[in-house]
């Protein structure tokens, strides 16, 4: 019986592996920007440490230096709702609030914690979420396990949207507009100011707006899009993560009070795991300390983007970013494959997006900018493709 069962997950696997779309953990060495795979090194242009923060050993020194074995606290022991609620929770999250000029921040594990905790944790069975069809799959599953009846509205089509909370707005007690600020795939921008107008029109409408991507390298002090668009005070759940620009770990959203107080009570991916050590939270809170003198990274990261976007689209390629993330349509699977080994060969380690992560006949290769590449080495980038 059980072997019969390994067989069939062998058979699974196989399947997997003849279509060309078996996963495995990709055994990397990491030297500071460089990605080393056997003896070939290339620059990594598929990190998510969009301000080069993480590969930075002058502040990781100057963070040692705060450190003794009193505070390098490795672990919390406990959830943050028995004993592991450390003090330097409430610092951080006293210094978010302050940032975001919000009443309110709430520190999670991971981003991953933060959307498949909250949703579940504010809809009831006469909720109703509205999601972008292109949001991350964390969000994807928050949904699902919240039960909540749903929708996706066609990607950045807020006539859709429109249209869904015109035919929806009575029928349901609440309903939760759910989005990316910039999108993973295709490097685009939500318009912000848009989702909140429609928002404003109901009175059981909120906003759930997702910055991974965007923390750390948009607006003037890098809290995110909803910065640089000035509506921060208008989303009702601004989430992001540490784990990307911040090059640190967990997640976090600014929020009213009484949200902050209603997840505590309901959401058991924060109520039912250990909190992060200390000593991630204390990184977490140096990182955030520094973030508004990163303004010449932020600018540098956003002219390189641009200027490569430009360098993409004169090779006749279509390019929607507007932002560092910046993909490279190439449309056939196969030839995103061989195009990314082509680019491996010359230096560059990009990863191809294939279906079902993208839209079919979207492939494409993932090219993630980050603060530390110079002009240089993006005209290298170009001249290469
Ligand atoms: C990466 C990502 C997450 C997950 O965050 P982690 O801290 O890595 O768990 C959530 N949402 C979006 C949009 C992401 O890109």
């Amino acid at each position: 019986m059980e072997k019969d069962i390994l067989e069939i997950f062998k058979c699974e696997l196989l399947g997997l592996e003849e279509k060309g779309i078996l996963r495995h953990l990709p055994a990397v060495i990491h030297q500071g920007e460089e990605i080393r795979f056997g003896r070939k090194r290339m620059l990594n242009l598929s990190s998510n440490d969009y301000l080069g923060l993480a590969t930075d050993i002058s502040l990781r020194e100057e963070f040692l230096q705060s450190l003794t074995p009193d505070n390098l606290l490795f672990t919390s022991s406990s959830s943050r709702l028995l004993t592991g609620n450390f003090n330097i929770y409430t610092e951080l999250e006293n210094q978010l609030s302050r940032m975001f000029g919000s009443e309110s921040a709430l520190v999670f594990n991971s981003g991953y914690h933060m959307n498949t905790g909250i949703l579940p944790a504010i809809c009831n069975s006469g909720t109703l979420i509205l999601a972008d069809k292109l949001v991350h799959a964390s969000l994807i599953d928050g949904i699902r396990l919240s039960g909540a009846k749903y929708f996706r509205y066609h990607h950045a089509d807020y006539n859709h949207l429109d249209k869904l909370l015109e035919m929806h707005s009575k029928s349901f007690e609440r309903i939760i507009i759910v989005t990316e600020s910039i999108f993973s795939m295709d490097g685009d921008v939500t318009d912000l100011h848009h989702l909140v107008r429609l928002k404003q029109k109901y009175s059981n409408v909120l906003l759930y707006v997702d910055e991974a991507h965007a923390v750390g390298i948009r607006g003037e002090q890098g809290l995110g899009c909803a910065e640089e668009q000035g509506c921060i005070p208008d989303i009702d759940f601004l989430t992001g993560t540490f784990g990307k620009a911040l090059a640190s770990v967990g997640g976090y959203i600014i929020c009213r009070k009484v949200i902050r107080d209603y997840l505590i009570n309901k959401m058991r991916t924060l109520i039912f795991t250990t909190a992060l050590p200390p000593i991630n939270l204390m990184w977490s809170k140096f990182v955030m300390e520094r973030l508004n003198s990163f303004s010449n990274k932020r600018k540098h990261l956003k002219e390189n983007s641009s200027f490569l976007k430009e360098r993409i689209i004169e090779k006749g390629y279509n390019c929607p970013s507007e932002s560092h993330i910046i993909p490279l349509m190439i449309g056939d699977n196969k030839k995103a494959i061989l195009k990314a080994e082509d680019m491996w060969r010359k230096g560059f380690y990009m990863l191809p997006v294939r279906p079902p992560t993208v839209p079919e006949g979207t492939a494409r290769i993932r090219i993630s900018l980050t603060a530390n590449i110079t002009r240089e080495i993006v005209n290298q980038i170009a001249d290469s493709i």
